[in-house]
């Protein structure tokens, strides 16, 4: 339905039901009470009646009032062929007249002033909605409101900690301000950047950022916004918002929260009918416009894994960007941002908040300031000091803990050698993914910490050894926390999780056990095999072939277990000093863990 249409019947509704109401209200303010005939004919008699107006089919009349009361009590009732009526009337001395139609105006009025009254209102209402522009303009009634800001007032300074992600947008704000440079050169455009990262790391700020640096105008939508909205509406106002920006261009559009509306189609209980228009729309519009215009696409998200494959191919969103948690130089930067605006004591140390602080976001650290300032204040000082500092970190600490994100020092000397164990392994077992960094700052709900491997080359099938090796990778880190700590912990549970599915599918999905054979047991085979495999229906075998199993799925974990182990204990040195230098640094990357796992390997063959 129209947008205007549906919103006109909403005011014609709302104004039927005014004059309803208003209409019933003034009836009730001269209250009449309706009689029956025989009891006004009673009360004649008994001499009870004041006067009596008679119209063409009723009577209206007011009774006495009774002792001390002023009040006279009107009533009607209907008119009745009664020929002795007059008679009675005078007989009991009551005033009577002829037909006066008295209700008239009065039934007038309470039609008339309601619609009035509503005219009035609705008027008032277009003007306000007229008035309302500026520099921060709403635009529409609906819920996704589509944001403008013409000018941006954020710069990259006010960004700290994320030097990576700032590096890789300086082009886009190049293109933006120089667009000729651009397509002279015939130069690919970026056309869709998608920001990833945790909630808090300064994503929006980012991408404000850069339109601030290229001084040009923001737009921005939130895709949560979308999600419940009527259907098609989400799609008319997806168009909106490319029209309206095309009409600005140079300009930057940026959606937050792009999961919550580019969630893979048909996924979840139901199909989302509106969301999935929604998409639609946006994959055409992002098709449809030249990036020569000068529009350049913006998104954020902190779970890419569920986007809607077709929002990632080339020519859409195919520019990712990571905005991680800051390391501690990071923090630093970003406290110092957020201090610029506070008055500190000479005593307030930022790189002891620093250190206090791993695994908070850019908006934690921008609260610890917050808080501290508020602390400063309530304790009547004209400064922050170390204290305030020291004590925001705590409270700020106390609302995250229930997220369960902030590492007390023995947990994080715990995933410092898990992380470690898993990295060692990775570098030790040639053609296995490279490994790029390792790092302790905890990201999300689950993971801890985390080694990032990153392929070497696009892979389309894998052999037996290399599935061997990723579960030897996966199981690198609880043994490792074995080897020096002489327990596992639960941080490992995921790992295990991941190991023993790829064992499973080994087994089962592609026939690589010796002992049962070249088949499958699986019912169906998803082409599954490149991300880490699912387990799957149990196919249709017996109980004696499912024991087999098992004891395949066992025996491929053990062996990697031992193999694991054996290289741990070899490179024991390598792990304690490169869990050393993680717990200092946070972040290392995979070639200075090599650096140190080579040099002592060779110390030792060296030794023997
Ligand atoms: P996201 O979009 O990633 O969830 P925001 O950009 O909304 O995060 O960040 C919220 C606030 O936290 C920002 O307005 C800013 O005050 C602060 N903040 C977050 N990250 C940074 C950062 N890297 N540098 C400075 N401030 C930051
Ligand atoms: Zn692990």
């Amino acid at each position: 339905m129209n947008r205007q249409v549906s919103f006109s019947i909403w005011y014609v509704l709302l104004a039927i039901m005014a004059v309803v109401i208003v209409h019933d209200f003034i009836l009730a303010l001269n209250q009449v009470e309706e009689l029956p005939y025989s009891e006004f004919k009673r009360l004649v008699a008994e001499g009870k009646v004041a006067e009596v107006a008679v119209t063409s089919h009723m009577l209206v009349g007011t009774l006495k009032s009774e002792g001390d009361s002023k009040e006279q009590k009107a009533f009607r009732t209907v008119r009745v062929e009664d020929p002795d009526l007059v008679r009675e009337l005078n007989q009991h001395g009551v005033t009577f007249a002829g037909v006066i139609e008295s209700t008239f105006l009065r039934d007038l009025l309470s039609w008339i002033i309601p619609v009035a009254l509503f005219v009035g209102i609705w008027f008032f209402i277009f003007r306000r909605l007229g008035q309302a522009q500026g520099g921060f303009m709403q635009v529409g009634q609906s819920k996704a409101k589509i944001y403008m800001e013409k000018d941006v007032k954020v710069t990259f300074a006010d960004v700290a900690g994320v030097d990576e992600a700032k590096d890789e947008l300086r082009e886009v704000i190049e293109f933006l301000k120089t667009p000729e440079k651009f397509t002279k050169l015939g130069g690919k455009i970026p056309k869709g950047i998608l920001l990833v990262g945790p909630p808090g790391t300064g994503k929006t700020l980012l991408a404000r950022a850069v339109a601030g640096e290229a001084s040009v105008p923001f737009f921005s939508i939130s895709g949560s916004e979308f999600v419940e909205m009527f259907v098609g509406v989400g799609a008319a106002r997806v168009r909106d918002l490319f029209e309206q920006a095309k009409g600005k261009a140079p300009c930057i559009i940026f959606i937050d929260e792009l999961d919550a509306l580019g969630k893979a189609r048909g996924m979840g209980p139901m199909a989302h009918e509106e969301r999935e228009q929604t998409l639609n729309q946006l994959l055409v519009e992002m098709d449809g416009f030249d990036p020569r215009v000068g529009v350049i696409l913006m998104a954020a998200t902190n779970r890419p894994e569920i986007l809607d494959p077709a929002l990632l191919r080339a020519g859409r969103f195919d520019r990712h960007v990571t905005v991680d948690r800051p390391d501690k130089k990071g923090r630093l930067d970003v406290l110092r941002v957020h201090a610029k605006k506070v008055a500190l004591n000479p005593d307030a140390d930022l790189e002891q908040i620093a250190a206090m602080t791993p695994g908070f976001s850019g908006a934690d650290l921008a609260n610890v300031i917050n808080e501290s300032t508020l602390l400063a204040v309530r304790r009547g000082k004209d400064q922050v000091g170390i204290a305030e500092l020291q004590e925001a970190v705590e409270r700020v600490i106390a609302g995250l803990e229930k997220k369960n994100r902030v590492l007390n020092k023995m947990e994080k000397e715990r995933v410092a050698y898990h992380e470690t164990g898993h990295a060692l392994i990775a570098l030790s077992i040639p053609g296995t993914d490279q490994v790029q960094k390792i790092s302790i700052i905890p990201r999300g709900v689950a993971a801890l910490g985390y080694t990032l491997q990153l392929p070497t080359e696009d892979r389309f099938l894998m052999t037996k050894s290399e599935l061997e090796n990723k579960v030897a990778v996966l199981l690198g880190g609880r043994i490792a926390e074995e080897t020096i700590f002489g327990e596992a912990s639960t941080g490992a549970q995921n790992d295990l999780v991941k190991a023993t599915d790829i064992a499973k599918s080994m087994v089962k999905a592609y026939g690589m056990s010796d002992k049962l054979g070249t088949i499958t047991l699986e019912q169906e085979r998803q082409p599954q095999f490149l991300q880490l495999p699912v387990a799957s229906e149990r196919g249709d075998y017996s109980e004696e072939t499912a024991r087999e199993i098992d004891c395949e799925v066992r025996r491929i974990v053990d062996e990697q277990y031992g193999r694991v182990k054996q290289m741990l204990e070899e490179r024991k040195a390598a792990l304690h000093q490169g869990a050393k230098l993680l717990i200092e640094r946070e972040v290392i990357t995979g070639a200075e863990l090599k650096a140190i796992m080579d040099v002592n390997l060779v110390e030792q063959s060296a030794r023997r």
